[in-house]
């Protein structure tokens, strides 16, 4: 008898199998679940009507955190080019978005005295959404965006983009190149690096030595308290506190001397790093965040090990008011079609049966399905037509916004159904706007 060969599925551990325990920053070992949303379709992938009769793609969507620097992390259960290099995500149809990044830019160049011999970086630069507020201030800008669709559109407004995922090695060439950073901007990116030591040593590499790195990220401690477990996704691989961002700047000669908290995406970190030896004073309000993570435990396990019966709990919340609505004979429509809204709506299984259609300001996504719940998105006038009893909001982190835009639904009793953190109605006829 002979020894039998070994095979590919038997012994040899695949690439994302040796991820799973990993930790992605610090290499250790991650055996714990943050939260488990089952299987899910990727949020981003909005299917044409021509691929609804069409098998669909599900992957595990099992958040881990490591015990040794507590980042919340996904395994990359799908390689990021095929996640970004066709990007449905247009940042200029959301309007607080752009005027948030208006205002970044304003108080950043007065911060850092930016000028005509400065350079600015924006890594995942999107359509241009803020880099164009530089534009007429003569503040020299380079985009660096992996997505051409995306990227072809910020070209058209004049803004200089490379069409690539941002690394070591680009930000190499760019130094070699003499194109060295005042300033790096990275807004809601770094979750989605699947090489999170890659991408900051790039990051390091491509700094000046006085120059800063502004990051914004959502915050994970705002996860937590407010059962945010909808911006979990598998384009998401990693979910920071302010902790772990500490440890990850350390790992790569760099510090954080500033941190701000910001309202956007449910409550996000916006850091400023430097270069360790860099001549930036240290702001009081980085001990004083670092001090309340320790307090409501960001640095112990069973605080993680919670997060999963908050979530159980606020689905069953969610279903019980949709049920009851549902029985009432309520006609119910969505609004908005944000990637999260599609880890919402497989894990707690609402589909057409709930949601009649749902709208977007984005033109991308009119015409097409939401993966895996297949609800049809139509432009936002469908809402007027429709006339429902109630307008499910998706992105809730800008109810504000879309309460007010919407408001004219009151002339038909129409009310606001809001999910997290926990499910409630907002009826826009008690509202002062
Ligand atoms: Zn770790």
């Amino acid at each position: 008898m002979t020894t039998p060969m070994t095979s590919a599925n038997s012994s040899v551990p695949s690439f994302s199998e040796i991820a799973l325990h990993h930790c992605r920053l610090c290499h250790g070992p991650v055996k714990t679940t943050f939260v488990d949303l089952g299987m899910s379709p990727l949020c981003e992938s909005f299917l044409s009507a021509d691929r609804i009769n069409q098998m669909e793609a599900f992957f595990p969507l099992r958040a881990m955190v490591c015990e040794a620097c507590f980042l919340v992390q996904l395994k990359d259960y799908v390689r990021p080019e095929h996640i970004f290099t066709e990007y449905a995500y247009f940042s200029s149809y959301s309007a607080s978005w752009v005027e948030h990044a208006r205002q970044y830019c304003e108080m950043i160049t007065k911060r850092l005295n930016l000028g005509a011999k400065s350079q600015v970086f924006e890594i995942a630069s999107n359509d241009g959404y803020l880099l164009q507020h530089f534009l007429p201030v003569s503040v020299p800008v380079i985009g660096i965006e992996p997505a051409g669709n995306v990227a072809e559109v910020a070209r058209r407004k004049g803004i200089a983009t490379l069409v690539e995922f941002f690394g070591a090695s680009v930000a190499q060439r760019l130094v070699g190149e003499g194109r060295g950073a005042d300033l790096i901007i990275g807004n809601n990116v770094l979750a989605q690096v699947p090489d999170l030591n890659d991408f900051v040593s790039g990051m390091q590499i491509l700094l000046k030595p006085d120059g800063v790195i502004t990051l914004e990220f959502p915050h994970l401690e705002r996860l937590i308290a407010e059962n945010q477990f909808d911006t979990i996704y598998h384009e998401h691989f990693s979910y920071f506190s302010l902790i772990t961002i500490g440890q990850m700047a350390a790992r790569h000669n760099l510090r954080v001397f500033e941190v701000e908290e910001l309202a956007t995406h449910g409550g996000s970190l916006r850091v400023y790093l430097c270069h360790r030896g860099a001549n930036h004073a240290k702001s009081a309000a980085v001990d004083s965040l670092l001090a309340h993570e320790r307090g409501i435990g960001l640095e112990r396990m069973e605080t993680y090990e919670k997060f999963s019966q908050n979530v159980y709990q606020t689905k069953r919340q969610l279903l019980s008011l949709m049920i009851g609505l549902k029985e009432q004979g309520a006609k119910i429509c969505g609004y908005g079609a944000p990637g999260k809204g599609n880890t919402l709506l497989n894990y707690c299984g609402i589909g057409r049966d709930f949601l009649e259609f749902t709208v977007d300001r984005n033109p991308y996504k009119h015409g097409r399905y939401t993966p895996g719940m297949h609800i049809p998105i139509y432009p936002v006038e469908a809402i007027d037509c429709a006339k429902p009893n109630y307008l499910f909001i998706l992105p809730w982190n800008l109810k504000n916004e879309i309460t007010g835009q919407m408001h004219h639904v009151a002339d038909w009793g129409c009310k606001f159904i809001v999910p997290i953190p926990h499910a409630h109605v907002i009826d826009p006829r008690r509202s002062t706007k």
